[in-house]
């Protein structure tokens, strides 16, 4: 049987609930034989799972997921197999600083809805207490009880535009996608699905935005699209000649979300960002 693949996965060195060397052990479990670790913003667990990947004989390809703001929205692009990640941590820095600056500003919103102490509440949850994300304030709402699920957290308050929403100017795209070509890594636009953009913005400008700034691979089977939406982007990476990359975008069990590896494949047609990596290796 050949082995599954994930080019997308979360830790506790960002805002997933497993440590490195875990969410390894269970791709490795669940039958995934090529694995990327890409935290938010950092590359903190990379050693880490990069060394339990090679005791389990898996091919490792490190990663991060980069915080981008485009057409007033926050997107992701993840950056694969870079060969430097010294810049990374430079970056992270000053992302660190304003999840920093931001959290706390969610939690004074926090305490004007009458909801106490949920700053000091995210940060105990959180592997790194300065990559605070906002799924570590949905996880202490959950905690507490005062809503039902993580989703319920996002709908009710953290949502964009929601009652405890701070909207924070992350990296330009060209930005992050000098970044990427610096350190020698391969960018992908991570969930083009999920984008939701302000008139006169589109997800089609999107695509060539990062097609003009040297951009070659979107996911496009991913945990985070529906079925519908792995469907049309396979369609996209054919039409406008995009290679395709493929993950879970695990963060720990949750109910209808897939588990490492366990997401739709790539159909066996396209070109995947692994044959980029392996020409690109191969030169
Ligand atoms: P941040 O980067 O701190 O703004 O947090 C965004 C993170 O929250 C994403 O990486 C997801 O892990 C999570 N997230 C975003 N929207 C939702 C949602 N509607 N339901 C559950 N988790 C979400
Ligand atoms: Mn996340
Ligand atoms: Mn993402
Ligand atoms: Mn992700």
């Amino acid at each position: 049987m050949t082995k599954r693949i994930d080019l997308h996965t979360h830790s506790t060195a960002s805002d997933g609930v497993l440590s490195p060397a875990e969410v390894v052990r269970l791709a490795h479990q669940e039958g995934v034989g090529t694995i990327a670790l890409t935290d938010h913003d950092t590359v903190d667990g990379l050693e880490e799972a990069r060394q339990e990947a090679e005791r389990l004989s898996m091919r490792f390809v490190p990663g991060v997921e980069l915080s981008v703001t485009w057409g007033k929205k926050t997107i992701h692009i993840v950056s694969l197999a870079p060969k430097e990640l010294g810049p990374y941590r430079c970056y992270a820095k000053r992302i660190w600083q304003q999840r920093d600056a931001r959290a706390r500003k969610m939690g004074a919103k926090f305490e004007a809805l009458g909801i106490y102490n949920m700053y000091e509440s995210a940060l105990e949850l959180a592997g790194n207490p300065l990559n605070l994300s906002r799924r570590h304030f949905a996880m202490a709402l959950h905690q507490r009880g005062t809503v039902g699920s993580e989703d319920e957290a996002f709908a009710r308050y953290l949502r964009d535009d929601g009652p405890a929403f701070v909207k924070t100017e992350w990296s330009s795209l060209s930005d992050a996608m000098r970044l990427i070509e610096e350190t020698g890594g391969i960018a992908v636009l991570a969930h083009p699905g999920r984008y939701r953009f302000p008139e006169p913005y589109s997800i089609q400008d999107l695509l060539e935005d990062f097609r003009a700034l040297g951009g070659e691979v979107i996911e496009v089977t991913t945990g985070s699209h529906c079925p519908s939406e792995n469907e049309s982007f396979i369609r996209v990476a054919v039409n406008m000649g995009f290679a395709a990359s493929t993950g879970s975008d695990y963060h720990g069990h949750r109910p209808g979300r897939p588990g490492p590896g366990q997401q739709e494949q790539l159909p066996t047609y396209l070109t995947t960002v692994l044959d980029l990596i392996d020409k690109r290796n191969n030169q």
